[in-house]
């Protein structure tokens, strides 16, 4: 339940209501909002009674309940929407980040080249796996701690904040201590356990939602993340999976403003995974952006027909700056900017 402080509460006594939600076997969040502070109690122990001890407590509004099953990732309890800054990407409240980068860090010459050119074309932020999931186990598996140490080189020579994948829990440290945006992949959205952890930790996290997913499932993964006390999350879209064979998954656009209304967490759109092919990405970049999306998230490799993974959905530098320049028209005319 979300319990509304009024406008005049003063400090003391919603930290009062904090620790009487505590208290009585909930968690508490507190969110700050622009006209009066929300303090939602969340928690599957639910007593009777609840409700009325929150509700006479001094300072408080009323008390309603939250009717979406995910909670803190509502609009229910918080309407103002979220922004994520780190380094040089800001995602969210009008402002578009752009992630690029290649699909597999490959060495280091790779990733620097990549991140001087995607810096160039306008991109705020670098992606790469060093750990990768790949379908099959003879694929190649990423560079794991030596990719994300060529990741840190190239932020440190470009000043782009690094986006990249962790695939196990017992990796959230290692990987946070070189990431700026921890990526969760689609194929582990339902990894409670890693999502727990990377809840634990103070970096922002890039959820991407499972191919197989829905809604409701993307956004109780989001949950799981913000109930540990994480509440930087960037929700990802990047194409489910249907009969349809013509794309390598289905990139479903009207997850944008179905979630604008659902959800205050940033929402990026994956253009390259939702449709698999270097000729539709940037149509449907320029399509995510008309529709309100806060972020791109786009591969690219200096040389696509080379790259040791998903090249064939990956752009050129130029292809890139080309895209960003198309987005930048479009995202003026909605009233939003592509940038830092
Ligand atoms: C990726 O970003 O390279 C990736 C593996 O994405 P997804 O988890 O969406 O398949
Ligand atoms: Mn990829």
């Amino acid at each position: 339940m979300i319990v509304v402080m009024k406008q005049s509460a003063k400090q003391s006594q919603i930290e009062h209501v904090r620790q009487r939600i505590e208290g009585l076997g909930l968690k508490s969040h507190v969110i700050v909002g622009e006209e009066r502070t929300v303090v939602a109690a969340v928690g599957a122990k639910r007593q009777q009674g609840t409700r009325e001890a929150l509700e006479s407590c001094e300072g408080v509004d009323n008390v309603v309940p939250i009717l979406a099953p995910y909670k803190i990732a509502s609009t229910e309890v918080q309407q103002h929407p979220s922004v994520v800054t780190i380094g040089s990407l800001t995602i969210g409240g009008g402002t578009i980040g752009v992630i690029a980068g290649p699909c597999s860090v490959e060495g280091e010459e790779q990733i620097l080249e990549t991140a001087r050119q995607v810096k160039k074309g306008g991109a705020t932020a670098l992606r790469g796996g060093a750990f990768k999931p790949r379908t099959s186990p003879y694929s190649f598996q990423g560079l794991k701690e030596e990719g994300l140490r060529l990741l840190a080189l190239a932020r440190e020579e470009t000043g782009l904040a690094i986006v990249t994948e962790v695939m196990t829990p017992s990796n959230v440290e290692l990987v946070a201590s070189y990431a700026d945006v921890l990526q969760i992949g689609a194929r582990n959205m339902q990894n409670y356990d890693l999502l727990a952890e990377v809840g634990k930790q103070p970096k922002p996290v890039l959820l991407k939602r499972g191919p197989s997913a829905t809604m409701e499932e993307f956004l109780l993964a989001a949950e799981y993340i913000l109930d540990q006390g994480n509440k930087q999350v960037l929700l990802c879209e990047r194409g489910i999976r249907t009969f349809e064979s013509h794309t390598r998954f289905t990139l479903p656009l009207a997850s944008v403003p179905y979630l604008r209304q659902h959800t205050h967490l940033p929402i990026v759109i994956d253009p390259s995974h939702g449709t698999g092919k270097a000729s539709l990405v940037a149509p449907m970049a320029r399509a995510a952006v008309a529709v309100g999306c806060d972020g791109l998230i786009v591969e690219v490799h200096p040389s696509p027909e080379e790259a040791w993974s998903d090249g064939a959905q990956t752009l050129t530098p130029t292809a890139f700056e080309q895209m960003v320049a198309e987005c930048s028209k479009v995202a003026e005319a909605v009233g939003m900017k592509i940038g830092t």
